[in-house]
């Protein structure tokens, strides 16, 4: 049989190796210039005023978070469709995420029904770009300001994204997170950025990262709690060389993506990613299909594997995994979109090195698959 394509392939090159090796070989391997150069050229690139690299994007989200204001027993309004992490940097606070149904066409939270669940403790409204498909922000943006709400947004796998009104996510002036896990648009291995528009919210996410340390005094002055957040010169380094290219990664995720399109036109029942709508632009980062109802997935995934093909149900929605059930009482039903489109969701191999041939063996395995899985159900 032919090889097994995987879920994803980082994109790694000579050039990253060769500015690895030049940190190795400065003996530099934390706080030094690459982390500078990395958040310099992640700002510029994105236009956005300030930019801080962290751990990870959960690190990024914690540290936004709290920059934000948020305090324990405040209830902050999320998505229940997203990488877990969205939701739990406001458990880390002791604070509680309260979620809403999304919209069924862009999967991202849904700004009516975020509206009419602010109440009392409501203080903020964190947004995930699920997808790389761009949140309505404005819309998120003008309850926050008639509601005296603060926002973070996650935009953790919406490099690259754009809004309508031309503005790249994460350079509105929100604090936004990225990620670069080796899934992700770039990676540095494990690593985030934190993107934001005002100076102080810059310097206390640069403080807590590195125990509350303040920029000017001694390594051992620290005026703050903090955290060890920080990212290594090494990953930096991996983080300007995919910034880099950036752009050539973007293209060659939309090229498959459009392969991806033509291949699984016309299967009944088989919902594709949305296209862009309004103006807004999707940064390509995985390809998610929801399976025609009846389907049972978790007999396609088996037999997508017996066909060499990987992938994964993905997501699946955060209040009915069994820590948030437990701790707050969530049941099946409360969000319906949310609910039909997580159990219903598939993740398929997609990276920018794949092949037509590729797109196509898993096409054709999708048909087959879904052929005789819905025969049989
Ligand atoms: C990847 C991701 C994160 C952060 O992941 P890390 O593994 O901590 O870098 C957060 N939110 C979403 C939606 C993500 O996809």
């Amino acid at each position: 049989m032919s090889e097994r394509i995987p879920l994803a392939r980082p994109v790694l090159g000579e050039r990253e190796e060769q500015l690895v090796l030049d940190v190795l070989r400065s003996g530099r391997l934390s706080l030094g210039p690459m982390l500078e150069e990395f958040e310099r050229r992640f700002a510029e690139r994105l236009g956005a005023a300030h930019a801080s690299a962290v751990s990870s994007g959960t690190a990024g989200l914690h540290l936004a978070v709290r920059a934000a204001g948020i305090e324990a027993g405040d209830e902050v309004i999320t998505t229940p469709f997203s990488f877990v992490a969205s939701a739990n940097c406001v458990l880390y606070e002791g604070a509680r995420p309260v979620f809403c149904d999304i919209d069924p066409r862009t999967l991202n939270l849904d700004p009516r029904a975020a509206e009419a669940a602010v109440g009392e403790r409501t203080t903020g409204i964190l947004p995930v770009h699920i997808f790389g498909y761009p949140a309505d922000m404005p819309a998120f943006e003008r309850i926050a300001r008639e509601r005296g709400l603060w926002l973070v947004e996650d935009a953790c796998e919406a490099l690259g994204a754009v809004h309508a009104d031309g503005t790249p996510v994460g350079a509105r002036g929100n604090s936004a997170v990225f990620a670069f896990y080796a899934n992700k648009q770039i990676t540095t291995g494990e690593g985030g950025v934190v993107t934001c528009g005002d100076a102080a919210v810059k310097e206390r996410i640069d403080s807590e990262r590195n125990q509350g340390r303040v920029p000017d005094m001694g390594w051992l002055d620290h005026d703050r709690l903090g955290f060890n957040y920080r990212l290594s010169e090494l990953a930096c380094a991996l983080g300007v060389a995919q910034l880099e290219r950036l752009d050539e990664l973007l293209a060659a995720r939309a090229r498959v993506a459009a392969l991806y399109g033509e291949a699984l036109a016309g299967i009944e029942g088989l919902r594709l990613p949305c296209p862009d709508e309004g103006g807004d632009r999707r940064s390509w980062f995985v390809y998610v299909v929801q399976l025609p109802r009846g389907v049972a997935r978790d007999r396609a995934v088996e037999e997508l594997r017996a066909r060499g093909v990987d992938s994964k149900p993905y997501l699946p929605a955060i209040h009915l995994m069994s820590f948030y059930r437990e701790r707050f009482g969530h049941r099946p039903g409360e969000f319906p979109v949310c609910e039909d489109v997580a159990a219903r969701s598939l993740s398929l191999p997609f990276f920018p090195g794949m092949s037509e041939g590729q797109v196509a063996r898993v096409a054709e395995a999708l048909r087959e698959v879904l052929a005789c899985v819905s025969a049989r159900a």
